[in-house]
């Protein structure tokens, strides 16, 4: 166990506050390392080693930027047990999830270092003769990118890989429950060949050192995955406007009467349980077709029952840890809310005694679409059943949160499937799946309360990282007025 320093203009250095903060183990609450507690003063240095990163590696060819994105691939994948390890300790998710995890960073800078031969415009006629119209792509300059403790390896390698493919330096703030993820992973950035000032990692508080990094004149974009709450104080409060949120979701799956009961109970033990529930997309509403009801809460509890809660890095454990005490606290003022307003508590609902964060995975039957724990996000192993009579009051359902990030239909029936892809008011639908399991070359995000119109990952995912420039170039010799100068036909 040691002390851990921060990464500014290529090089580990302490905190100028000369204070840390400890990482700490979910599954038996041990100390895994000590941290910077980041100060302005920390900030100041990483604004002005990344202002220097960005002058070079802006001036750095975009396939030549590739380059090092590929090493940063390669280099993952050889570390991908290692980092899954730590991963499980720190975060507490079960180590298959961890190794998908650094998978998906593996496969992220793999992808945008692809970006670099393409990072495409458009070109378009003109309306006008001999004139020629293009757009092109220009980097943004410094990007903050503040992220949570969830996916700690692959959420901030969607960010940090899209943006320095389109040329900007980063200061990382990573969540303070998983700081060594993040150091790890800027320890192969270093290895990669990353120029020094080009990423730049701060740990620290977000109520100290995330609200410093908001306030600061010379970041020109803040790209940010957390709560819903954080995220609108962010938008309130950051200096510059261009700020991506990606936040919370209450995701439902649907279940009709003509569903394969057996592949839809998959998907909601995954769903539900997956990461301990403590997924954006993890799905916290399934909604039944009354016909089916009963058999399929009856094999769901059975199922349910069985998993095994423990330490992640153990082998068959299903269920791991949540990421800290105020989870449980979370968790249990919201199971009380739930047994408070009427919902029928079928299994679970309590904390299990012994050293680390564990909780029974909890399900709910009769639940309502006002309650409580149908409408907030609960991030914990708590499922709620609600009964439907067709597909629209289910649809009607779905969409009655505030969020809208991913989404599920088990059916077997073609109709029901597009309808629902249709009609629900989410960034994300899949057809005979859990709300989980996107891929890197898709774009990732929601709508309402879940985020402010962003997409990350894929094709779209460099649009948070750079910004369009219009060209006409005009090569009649001559000044050409549109909307002035008709062109006739002739
Ligand atoms: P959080 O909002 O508590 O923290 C996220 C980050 O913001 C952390 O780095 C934290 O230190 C920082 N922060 C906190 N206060 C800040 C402030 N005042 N100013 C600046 N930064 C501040 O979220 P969390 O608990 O780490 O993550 C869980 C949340 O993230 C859930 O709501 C989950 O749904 C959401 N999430 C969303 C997605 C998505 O893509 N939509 C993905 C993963 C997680």
């Amino acid at each position: 166990m040691g002390i851990y320093n921060n990464y500014i203009d290529g090089k580990f250095i302490s905190s100028e506050s000369k204070k840390t903060f400890p990482s700490i183990n979910p599954s038996n609450e041990k100390v895994l390392g000590y941290f910077q507690e980041s100060n302005k003063k920390d900030l100041d240095n990483a604004v002005k080693s990344a202002w220097k990163g960005y002058k070079l590696w802006n001036n750095v060819p975009a396939p030549k930027r590739g380059d090092i994105l590929l090493n940063i691939s390669k280099l993952l994948k050889e570390n991908k047990e290692r980092l899954s390890k730590i991963l499980t300790m720190e975060m507490g998710k079960i180590i298959s999830e961890a190794r998908g995890d650094v998978q998906e960073a593996i496969d992220v800078f793999e992808y945008m270092a692809g970006e670099g031969r393409r990072l495409f415009g458009i070109t378009t006629p003109s309306e006008l003769r001999e004139k020629f119209c293009m757009t092109t792509r220009r980097s943004l300059g410094i990007c903050a990118l503040i992220t949570p403790w969830n996916f700690p390896i692959a959420i901030p390698s969607w960010k940090i890989s899209a943006a320095l493919i389109c040329g900007n330096s980063v200061i990382f703030k990573p969540s303070s429950d998983t700081p060594l993820c993040a150091y790890e992973l800027v320890k192969i950035f270093d290895e990669a060949g990353i120029p020094g000032g080009v990423v730049n990692l701060i740990t620290g508080k977000g109520e100290e050192i995330g609200n410093e990094i908001i306030k600061n004149k010379n970041i020109s974009a803040i790209s940010f995955t957390g709560s819903r709450e954080v995220g609108e104080h962010i938008l309130k409060n950051s200096y510059t406007h261009r700020v991506g949120l990606e936040l919370g979701g209450k995701n439902p799956i649907i279940i009709m009467d003509d569903a394969n009961l057996d592949l839809a109970l998959d998907g909601v033990i995954w769903g539900g349980f997956g990461t301990t529930g403590q997924r954006c997309t993890a799905a916290s509403r399934v909604i039944i077709h009354k016909n089916i009801k009963k058999e399929f809460e009856d094999k769901l509890v059975k199922r349910t029952k069985k998993l095994r809660l423990g330490d992640g890095l153990k082998e068959g454990i299903d269920v791991g840890p949540l990421i800290a005490e105020r989870a449980i606290s979370k968790v249990d003022f919201y199971v009380s809310s739930g047994k408070k307003e009427g919902a029928h508590l079928l299994c679970g609902g309590k904390k299990i005694n012994k050293k680390g964060f564990f909780y029974e995975p909890t399900i709910f039957s009769n639940v309502k679409k006002e309650m409580r724990i149908a409408q907030e996000e609960i991030f914990g192993p708590v499922i709620s059943l609600i009964n439907v009579k067709n597909l629209d009051e289910a649809i009607d359902i779905c969409n009655s949160v505030e969020y809208g990030l991913s989404s599920s239909i088990y059916t077997e029936n073609i109709k029901n499937a597009f309808k629902a892809i249709e009609k629900i008011e989410a960034g994300i639908t899949y057809v005979n799946s859990s709300t989980i399991g996107s891929e890197v070359h898709l774009p990732f995000g929601g709508v309402k309360g879940t985020g402010n119109g962003i997409r990350e990952g894929g094709f779209l995912g460099i649009d948070e990282f750079s910004e369009i420039k219009t060209v006409y170039i005009d090569y009649s010799g001559k000044l050409q007025k549109a909307q002035i100068d008709l062109v006739r036909i002739k």
